[in-house]
C-alpha cells in the first residue's frame, strides 16, 4: 500500500513553451519521485502505515520527513492536474463568481495570487483555498507545507496551487520568478479547478 508516483496527465512537453520539457521531465521524475520514495521510508515501521496522505498532513506534521515529503507528494498531485495544455484564459460559472465576490475581479484575483508567489520568500507555494467558513483566499506557505495542515495561518482546502520553488522554474526562467508565474496562467486548468471547487462547497 505504498503511496506512487501518479502519471502526468500529459507529456512532459505538453506545457511547451509556459513550462519547458526537461522541467517538466525533472520536476515530476526526479522531484516529485523523491518525495513520494522519502515518504514510503518515513511511514515504513512508523506505526502510520495504512494512514490517507491526507491525514498524515493534517496530524502528523510534527514528523518532518512526513511533512515535507507527505507535503510534497500532495501539493505536486494537485500542481499537475491544475495545469493543461489546453489551460490559460479565465474561469467561468460558479467559480467565476466567487472568484469576482471574493476579490473583485479575475483580473484582481490574478494580482492577488501574483504576487503571494513572487514574494513567497524562498521556497514555497501559492494557494487558492476553500476556507473552512467556504471563502475563497489567496496565502502561501513555506516549503512543501499547504493549508491543509493546521496553524499556518493559511487554512482551507486548495483548488489551485503554483510551486515557485526554483526547480519549477530556474531552468527556462533563472531568476524571472514573476515571468514564470505568468507562464503558469497561460496553463492553468480552469475546468478542473472549478470541479475542485464544486466539490470543496
Ligand atoms: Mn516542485
Amino acid at each position: 500500500m505504498a503511496f506512487e508516483l501518479p502519471k502526468l496527465p500529459y507529456s512532459h512537453d505538453a506545457l511547451n513553451p509556459h513550462i519547458d520539457t526537461a522541467t517538466m521531465e525533472v520536476h515530476h521524475g526526479k522531484h516529485h519521485a523523491a518525495y513520494v520514495a522519502k515518504l514510503n521510508t518515513a511511514v515504513s515501521g512508523s506505526g502510520m502505515e495504512g494512514k490517507s496522505l491526507e491525514e498524515l498532513i493534517k496530524n502528523h506534521t510534527n514528523v518532518a520527513a512526513v511533512r515535507n515529503n507527505g507535503g510534497g507528494h500532495w501539493n505536486h498531485s494537485l500542481f499537475w492536474t491544475v495545469m493543461s495544455p489546453s489551460g490559460g484564459g479565465a474561469p467561468n460559472g460558479e467559480l467565476s463568481s466567487a472568484i469576482n465576490g471574493a476579490f473583485g475581479s479575475f483580473e484582481e484575483f490574478k494580482a492577488a495570487f501574483s504576487i503571494a508567489g513572487a514574494t513567497q520568500f524562498g521556497s514555497g507555494w501559492a494557494w487558492l483555498c476553500v476556507s473552512n467558513g467556504g471563502k475563497l483566499e489567496v496565502c502561501s506557505t513555506a516549503n512543501q507545507d499547504n493549508p491543509l495542515m493546521p496553524g499556518l495561518g493559511c487554512e482551507g482546502l486548495p483548488i489551485l496551487g503554483l510551486d515557485v520553488w526554483e526547480h519549477a522554474y530556474y531552468l527556462k526562467y533563472q531568476n524571472r520568478r514573476p515571468d514564470y508565474i505568468n507562464a503558469f496562467f497561460d496553463v492553468v486548468n480552469w475546468t478542473e479547478v472549478s470541479r475542485r471547487f464544486n466539490e470543496a462547497k
